[in-house]
């Protein structure tokens, strides 16, 4: 009989309340009833998204440690919260776990839950624990809220705005890359491999330039966090938008380690940074004469002018040295199925 068999669910659960804490006055009644109970509040409009993660197709245990797998299911979810211009309040989390877990590795992704949850203000109000024959499986459900009309979706976008992102492109894909063929002998420092690793391992969600973004005057016309890859997310604008866009190559932010790395191993870094996932950067749009204004806001935190929206629709170009547009014919990323 393993650890979690002998507490049983419900002592499990009150083990795990009893190390979690309140945070959302949104949250009325939290985990031990039927439901959580919260309340809305005022003009601010709710939002919603959910996350799964499969072992063996979105994580492997041999990579991560149990409260780095915590930290990253929170963190994916606000990237979502983010990308809309929110705030993370409340989160569910449901939990399908196999015999061969011990009890203090789920001790230990609740702890990453947890810090997750702190560094983002989010309340853990719900959930559920399952068993699972095989695999281990994390749901989780986020809530949050907006002000109504600082709601960002990715219709808006328009001919002529100028298109942004966040921090550097590529890193976590990069990362994933060297997970995967460990054994190979890297032409690499031990700590750009390892500041890669973590960004594929612990990505940061943007919340605080999405924070910025929301509450400021500025007119952001689309926006949406960059998971599947840049080429596919930025694409959803431009279906979502009726237009198309050109990237300029030159101006692809990319971190120290990913150029080190990429160019002593002869790796494609294009395709890492153009069609790579899990970045967890944003993406958004906004009309030229408000470029000035935004970019003094973040003087201090990274962010890249990388192109402009163009009246053909559903089309990506890319914009090479040589000042030559060529169209991108891969407008997809990561492929799910
Ligand atoms: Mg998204």
């Amino acid at each position: 009989m393993n650890d979690l068999k002998k507490l049983g669910e419900f002592g499990f659960i009150g083990n795990i309340q009893k190390q979690l804490k309140a945070r959302s006055p949104h949250v009325l009644t939290g985990i031990g009833d039927d439901c959580a109970v919260l309340s809305p509040s005022g003009k601010k409009q709710l939002i919603v998204t959910t996350d799964a993660l499969i072992e063996g197709v979105h994580f492997d245990l041999a990579w991560t440690s149990p409260s780095a797998l915590g930290e990253k299911a929170i963190a994916v979810n606000v990237s979502d919260i983010s990308a809309m211009g929110g705030e993370p309040t409340a989160a569910l989390i449901s939990l399908g776990i196999p015999a061969k877990l011990p009890l203090k590795f789920l001790q230990q992704f609740y702890k990453g839950i947890d810090s997750a949850c702190k560094q983002y203000n989010i309340e853990l109000c719900g959930g559920d624990t399952v068993a699972s024959k095989k695999d281990l499986f994390i749901n989780i459900v986020l809530l949050g809220q907006t002000n109504a009309s600082r709601t960002f979706y990715r219709t808006g976008a328009q001919t002529g705005d100028l298109i942004y992102v966040t921090g550097t492109l590529g890193d976590s894909a990069l990362g994933l890359k060297l997970l995967k063929s460990r054994r190979k002998k890297w032409n690499a420092k031990e700590s750009d491999l390892k500041f890669l690793i973590k960004k594929h391992l612990q990505p940061t969600a943007r919340l605080k330039e999405s924070r910025v973004l929301a509450l400021s005057a500025l007119k952001i016309t689309a926006m949406i966090d960059v998971s599947d890859g840049l080429v596919q997310d930025l694409h959803h604008i431009c279906q979502s938008s009726k237009v198309g866009a050109v990237l300029n190559l030159q101006s692809l932010p990319r971190s120290k380690a990913f150029q080190r790395v990429s160019s002593f191993n002869k790796l494609n870094a294009n395709e890492l940074a153009f069609h790579g996932g899990e970045d967890y950067e944003l993406v958004f749009t906004l009309p030229p004469q408000d470029a000035k204004k935004m970019e003094k806001l973040f003087q201090k935190s990274q962010i890249s002018l990388i192109g402009e929206i163009l009246p053909t629709p559903d089309s990506i170009f890319i914009k090479e040295a040589d000042g030559k547009l060529k169209p991108v014919k891969k407008l997809q990323g990561y492929q799910h199925f």
